[in-house]
């Protein structure tokens, strides 16, 4: 079964396609303001794009960031405790910006920003922080980049080196100049991004010691935790490399940030919190995939696969249960939940799924149903929904009448369909899929949906499973 919204595969850095989309908003010219709040005295370097572009780029490159990199759900402890920290420092935040912080199931330890405001934390970093402040460092570190829209500026200088008579007369966006930097600058500058220069960091450097200053942490945590990385990357510790290619160390890190933190009034900063060791465990529980494995799942793009060993795809018979914000339910316990979006998830063995296409396992999603002459009953939805299914997946079919059934005490349906597994069988061809649908009309008009999904062989194997999923589904 093709998902949806299957959001896991591996970080690939889009570099390409992404050059167009900053030529056509840098047609508006805007300089950014330096701001002299208090302590916040770094000026933003010159920019070709308006804050709101910022922010408008980093909506745009954080869509698709999310659909190439694993992320823990926005439900999982881990996420929230990360969140709750961005909370405390975007509240100091000398200028607005839809900060928004996620966590990537990545074993590196490494940190970036979007324009405008995502920050994503990999979860390697939070293994490898001593305390809160450290962890609350690389996040206002992190921040700094934001405020300061290193990423835009950067894409702006490079503009300008490449183009200067285009910028200079304000030719972007219209006559031969803009057609030459369409043509020109079409790759590199989505890397200005995720890159920043030695300036840019000991910029964000300052910028992050005001935050954490004022959020009552410990500026001198941010230094130390930089310099145990640059400690363990001396030693050849492959996994803090990418860190330091994205985030180059300046000189005197821990001075400059000293220095800072002498021009501020002394302070009682927060005594430690006993959350982070909670926190630190939940970690260490977890495995994240390594950069490698990441871009192993992504290469797996072309939705065949081999046949897994049937240890790696079937339930081992204990349950877990996933407080989705729309709904509960029940699912083996060495199966995962992949998805980030509140409305998509899909729970499968990690051996049972493609970057696109599920052989074994749960999509949980919503549908929106077109409305014909008043709102859709479940029925219309329900064969809405089976229409707009069959064109990202042309051979599936129905193969019982819908079944009436009840979910929360309410009406529901349960389809049963067979396809095409993304499994290869004997002579390449695909092995031949059962997927059960279960669908239930919400009261805000959207279907709410789960298919469970299986090679028809066994398909007669997993059916408990399936069952004991669907009759503990609550949804909300
Ligand atoms: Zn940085």
């Amino acid at each position: 079964m093709r998902g949806t919204e299957i959001s896991r595969s591996g970080r690939r850095r889009r570099r390409e396609g992404f050059g167009k989309q900053i030529l056509v908003l840098a047609t508006i010219l805007a300089f950014a303001p330096s701001y002299l709040v208090a302590r916040f005295q770094e000026k933003p370097a010159w920019n070709l794009f308006s804050r709101d572009k910022d922010i408008e780029l980093g909506k745009q490159y954080s869509a698709e960031v999310r659909k190439q990199l694993p992320l823990l759900t926005e439900s999982d402890p881990i996420t929230k405790y990360v969140q709750s920290l961005g909370h405390e420092l975007v509240a100091v935040a000398p200028e607005h910006y839809p900060f928004s912080f996620r966590v990537v199931n990545q074993k590196e330890i490494n940190a970036f920003a979007l324009p405008g405001g995502p920050i994503y934390i990999n979860l390697g970093t939070i293994q490898a922080a001593d305390n809160e402040a450290q962890l609350v460092g690389v996040m206002a570190h992190e921040m700094g980049h934001v405020l300061m829209r290193h990423s835009t500026a950067a894409a702006s200088k490079e503009l300008a080196a490449r183009f200067p008579l285009a910028i200079l007369g304000g030719l972007m966006g219209q006559g031969p100049g803009s057609q030459l930097i369409q043509t020109g600058i079409g790759f590199g500058v989505g890397s200005y991004f995720l890159k920043n220069s030695r300036h840019a960091e000991s910029q964000a450097d300052l910028v992050g010691t005001d935050l954490m200053y004022d959020a009552g942490y410990d500026p001198h945590q941010m230094a130390a935790f930089f310099e145990k990385l640059e400690k363990e990357d001396k030693t050849g510790n492959s996994a803090v490399a990418q860190f330091f290619s994205d985030h180059p160390n300046p000189e005197n890190r821990a001075e400059a940030v000293s220095r800072e933190v002498a021009t501020l009034t002394p302070k009682t900063y927060r005594p430690a919190a006993p959350e982070f060791a909670t926190i630190k465990r939940e970690a260490a529980s977890l495995k994240p995939l390594t950069a490698k494995q990441i871009a192993a799942l992504e290469s797996k793009t072309n939705e065949t696969m081999g046949q897994p060993a049937s240890g790696e795809v079937m339930p081992n018979g204990s349950f877990k249960t996933l407080s989705h914000s729309a709904f509960q339910m029940v699912y083996p316990a060495n199966w995962e939940i992949f998805g980030d979006e509140s409305s998509a998830v899909t729970i499968a063995p990690r051996a049972g799924m493609t970057a696109n296409a599920v052989a074994y396992g749960a999509i949980v999603n919503g549908f929106q149903p077109e409305p014909k002459g008043g709102a859709p009953t479940l029925d219309d939805a329900t064969h809405q929904f089976l229409d707009s299914i069959r064109q990202s997946n042309p051979d599936l079919r129905v193969i019982s009448q819908d079944e009436d059934i009840r979910l929360n005490g309410l009406p529901a349906k349960s389809v049963n369909l067979t396809g095409d597994s993304p499994i290869q069988g004997p002579g390449g061809h695909p092995l031949l899929e059962r997927d059960r649908l279960i669908t239930f009309l919400r009261n805000d008009g959207t279907l709410f949906y789960v298919i469970f999904v299986s090679p028809d062989r066994d398909a007669r194997q997993l059916a408990p499973t399936f069952d004991k999923m669907q009759s503990s589904l609550r949804v909300y």
